[in-house]
């Protein structure tokens, strides 16, 4: 299937994955994409002008029929989410998200849809398999049986199979990835609910600018994970929809760190050493969780591969460059 010669919604477009795929779709020349968000266009991480973009709120079931209208591939990015310190916090509201993926699937299945395209997460996954540091890399089948994040995570592994059954049931045909932790310019980084990398970018930031050569880590630092670069994100995402694979597959880097390995990183990039401190109250999540990439490869003979050191140079630029214009102005 070609992306580019269809009418394409993407939902959750003010957000930070949802509005770089929207400017990737323009850019390969994609001549109708419709975008949609709850927020005010001001909140919107970017608006693209070639897209048709509407505010709406898609856990309303017409509003959902709205956004669907004339369109032949969906892309479900929007949810209620943040990191760790949002979705501990906010359960229910992360569980809410259930409202846009039913109406949105709803909708995807009688206004004619061909592909349906639903962004899960690592979260799904078990957490007795995520209690060591040295994680062993998570397969595709190591979701079940079912012990994933509560709130978000619960949120997730039913809406995947609520894609599941739309396809067996309906025919819409479905496709579903699991995020592993997206990073990026254009990402949330203060408010709440940003995560990690953007964390730690602005806290190094704030410490660079106030000669306060401190940071506060959450958790011991030992907790490792994984994370993608929006680059690799937004080509997978686009392999995925355009693919045969009829099974939720992981979309994440397998590039393992521990959480002061990450702070290591951009200490270096920005030319400081802090004196870290730790929280270890705060909301830290799963103590270690990396991507198998087994799948991937073998269905696309590809795997998101930019270094993590790379990735975190331009973010880190892009958080830096906004928070000094905000001082300057
Ligand atoms: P984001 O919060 O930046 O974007 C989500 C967007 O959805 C927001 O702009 C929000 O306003 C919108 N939204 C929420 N409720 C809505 C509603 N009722 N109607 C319309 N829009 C609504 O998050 P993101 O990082 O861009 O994530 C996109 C998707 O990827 C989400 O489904 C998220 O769960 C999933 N995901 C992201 C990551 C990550 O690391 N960023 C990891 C795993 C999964």
């Amino acid at each position: 299937m070609n992306l580019t010669n269809r009418p394409v919604l993407v939902c959750g477009a003010g957000g930070f994955i949802g509005g770089h795929l929207v400017r990737h779709l323009l850019e390969q020349g994609a001549t109708r994409v419709r975008a949609v968000d709850v927020k005010p266009f001001e909140d919107w991480c970017q608006l693209a002008a070639g897209a048709e973009n509407i505010v709406l709120d898609l856990q309303e079931r017409q509003a959902c029929f709205r956004a669907a209208k004339g369109m032949q591939v969906v892309f479900q990015l929007a949810a209620d989410m943040g990191g760790m310190g949002f979705i501990e916090n906010n359960k229910a509201l992360c569980m809410l998200s259930v409202l846009a993926n039913t109406h949105m699937l709803l909708a995807s299945r009688d206004s004619g849809v061909e592909r349906f395209f639903y962004s899960s997460s690592a979260c799904v996954y078990n957490g007795e398999k995520q209690v060591r540091p040295d994680a062993v890399a998570l397969k595709e089948e190591d979701a079940y049986p079912a012990l994933p994040e509560d709130g978000y995570g619960w949120e997730k592994l039913f809406s995947e199979r609520m894609c599941r059954h739309f396809e067996e049931d309906f025919a819409l045909q479905c496709r579903v990835a699991r995020f592993h932790n997206v990073y990026g310019p254009l990402g949330t980084f203060e408010g709440g609910r940003e995560k990690a990398p953007a964390a730690i970018c602005r806290k190094v930031v704030e410490a660079k600018r106030t000669g306060r050569h401190e940071i506060e880590i959450w958790g011991s630092g030992n907790q490792t994970r994984s994370f993608m670069y929006i680059d690799d994100c937004i080509h997978g995402i686009q392999a995925i929809c355009e693919s045969e694979i009829r099974e939720p597959i992981n979309l994440g880097s397998s590039e393992l760190v521990t959480i002061n390995q990450l702070v290591d990183i951009v200490e270096e990039i920005a030319g400081v050493k802090l004196t870290r401190t730790y929280n270890l109250k705060a909301p830290k999540g799963v103590n270690g969780r990396n991507s198998d990439n087994t799948k991937i490869k073998t269905y696309l003979g590809w795997e998101p591969s930019i270094r993590l050191r790379d990735g975190m140079a331009k973010t880190y630029e892009w958080i830096e460059s906004q928070m000094l214009r905000r001082v300057t102005a």
